[in-house]
């Protein structure tokens, strides 16, 4: 499956906007052309997507709005709206398998609403979910035989959606009643899937599994899988909205979106957390939360020196946020611990300031962002330069590589 690159008409995070009339036009003609196709075909679920609206009580005007906001979310211009409304009701003509392994069921759990389910949380109900065995009513060899019946029906068509990590070490990790491995589940299942789609730092990265000292020897699915097509949407746990926007992209275009070195979509990692945070003037003026409780808690100050990683993590939550758009980690007073990067758990999930920390973070000639602060002032480290130098040189040194076969300790603090 290709991957909507630069001068496909697709759009970027470097590149808002940056499309011309004429590749908008050719993108649009193939959109067209797609959604004809697939609004010919029998849906693989009978889903009727305006009832199931109405059901949840939501206008046609809320799922316009919706349309409205997705389609800027995928950086389409307001002209792709009508194709994107369109694209979401034939959502149940793409099949899907969804497997879990090692990990604590919070992607499964963000996709499920006990209450005032999202629009992005219906669509999810309206995706041909083959198989979840989490969620499924049957079990054992009856959810086997359903198993094999949609690996046989939807050979090469089927997304395979992939929660957890895969334990490589021996005796760790087993799922079905044949007691088949984790490891040999996902390389059965990838095998013949469209493409693969790891939702969470888990599946990922390995996420907290793979945190020292790894006794699994946990990892990602892009460590396994070889040779296919994978998006990486993590976070802990991913925010459905990113998952729809992959999905609803594949379904709109055929082709999965631009993703970055990371292999996460550019539409919602091409963003710091630090460059869209509210409290982000704070942190241009010097004003921080110096303790819990103080008065710059009171006041919403920043919360870089209570050990927000925000300046070194790519998302979208600052943006669109959790529990349709309510609030988010920092909006409540919690620093960012950088769940979305590789390795989070090991390198910034702890309450320090890189800077306090004795994990050497580059911020201006290696003194880490708050001493630059304090020595230099803020206004050196306004430009948004400074934090991409940060976010690719952390990458480089402490990225997905330098990991493999060399779990870190956990970093110490300073005393
Ligand atoms: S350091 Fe954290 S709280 Fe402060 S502006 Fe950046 S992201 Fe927001
Ligand atoms: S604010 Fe940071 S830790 Fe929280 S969900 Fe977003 S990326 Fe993850």
């Amino acid at each position: 499956m290709r991957v909507f690159g630069r001068g496909e008409g697709g759009g970027s995070a470097d590149g808002i906007g940056a499309r011309s009339e004429s590749e908008y036009e050719a993108l649009r003609r193939r959109c067209e052309e797609r959604l004809r196709e697939l609004e010919a075909t029998e849906p693989l679920k009978q889903v009727h997507l305006p009832s199931l609206l109405r059901s949840e009580g939501m206008s046609r005007r809320t799922f316009l709005k919706w349309a409205s906001a997705t389609t800027a979310l995928l950086f389409l211009p307001a002209s792709f709206e009508k194709l994107v409304a369109r694209a979401a009701a034939v959502m149940n003509r793409v099949p899907v398998i969804w497997v879990e392994y090692q990990d604590c069921a919070g992607n499964s759990e963000a996709i499920l609403r006990a209450d005032g389910p999202t629009i992005d949380e219906l669509l999810l109900d309206v995706i041909s979910l083959e198989y979840h065995e989490t969620l499924m009513a049957p079990s054992g060899f009856q959810a086997e035989a359903q198993l094999e019946d949609a690996l046989q029906a939807f050979r090469g068509k089927y997304i395979l959606i992939v929660e957890g990590s895969i334990p490589t070490e021996g005796g760790f990790g087993f799922n079905g009643p044949r007691g088949e491995s984790f490891l040999e589940n996902l390389k059965r299942l990838s095998r013949d899937a469209l493409a693969v789609i790891a939702v969470g730092s888990c599946a990922s990265y390995g996420g907290i599994p793979a945190a020292y000292p790894n006794p699994t020897k946990a990892m990602g699915v892009w460590d396994i899988v070889k040779g296919k097509p994978i998006v990486n949407i993590p976070a802990c746990p991913m925010n459905p909205a990113n998952l729809i926007g992959v999905v609803l992209h594949y379904v709109l275009t055929g082709t999965l979106p631009e993703l970055d070195y990371l292999l996460r979509p550019k539409f919602a990692f091409g963003y710091r957390i630090h460059d869209n945070c509210e409290r982000r003037a704070h942190f241009d003026a010097g004003e921080y939360v110096e303790q819990w409780g103080d008065e710059g808690a009171r006041n919403n100050f920043c919360l870089y020196k209570m050990g927000c990683k925000g300046p070194m993590t790519f998302n979208n939550c600052s943006i669109i946020r959790y529990n349709d758009g309510t609030n988010w980690p920092i909006g409540v007073g919690r620093g960012c611990i950088g769940c979305s990067e590789p390795g989070f758990w090991d390198k910034y999930a702890y309450e320090r300031p890189m800077a306090g920390a004795n994990i050497p973070v580059p911020g201006l000639w290696n003194m880490g962002i708050e001493r630059s602060v304090d020595l230099l002032g803020v206004g050196l480290l306004t430009a948004a330069g400074a934090g991409i130098a940060i976010h690719a040189f952390l990458s480089a040194k402490y990225g997905k590589k330098s990991d493999e076969g060399a779990p870190g300790a956990p970093p110490k603090e300073k005393s």
